[in-house]
């Protein structure tokens, strides 16, 4: 079955920065799943996967434009410490996840004083232009609850 609007595909890749480091893989823990059409992922990515079927592999390349956007300079903020979600010792350069109006957002640690720890909140991978090195594992017809929900269920989707 191939990969159209409306199918559930689960894939595995390996995300890296060109010319840089590997930045995660899922083959470490459980692949992805998503609903096709429904602004699920990046759409560059599910641009690439359309047409395809299980066992083939496809690599994209994403600007920030398309991805995490261009880094912000400026963006850096003091914020209470215990407004961290992560929580232990905290160094610079580690990337935490901090509560804001807007959800969990992930930040960059810049500097760590008593009460307060002042953070780049671009997203770590803002700036950066990304390869994206897939394989899809399923295809398959979406469910009509996925569909009424607008994402994937089970694993590498939404549990709920
Ligand atoms: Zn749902």
């Amino acid at each position: 079955m191939e990969i159209t609007k409306d199918t559930v595909v689960t894939f595995h890749y390996v995300l890296t920065e060109v010319e840089g480091e590997q930045v995660e893989s899922s083959y470490d823990v459980d692949p992805m799943a998503f609903l096709v059409g429904h602004q699920n992922i990046f759409p560059k990515l599910e641009d690439a996967l359309m047409g395809k079927t299980v066992g083939d592999k496809v690599s994209a390349t994403l600007a920030p434009v398309d991805s995490y956007g261009e880094r912000q300079e400026g963006n850096t903020q003091r914020v209470p410490i215990k407004h961290l979600l992560t929580k232990g010792r905290l160094k610079p350069g580690q990337t935490v996840k901090v509560n804001t109006e807007h959800g969990a957002r992930d930040a960059t640690v810049v500097k760590v004083g008593l009460k307060n720890v002042d953070l780049d909140t671009n997203h770590p991978l803002a700036g950066k232009h990304l390869q994206f090195d897939m394989e899809v594992m399923e295809v398959r017809e979406a469910s009509q609850e996925e569909l009424d929900h607008g994402h994937a269920h089970g694993v590498g989707g939404h549990q709920h």
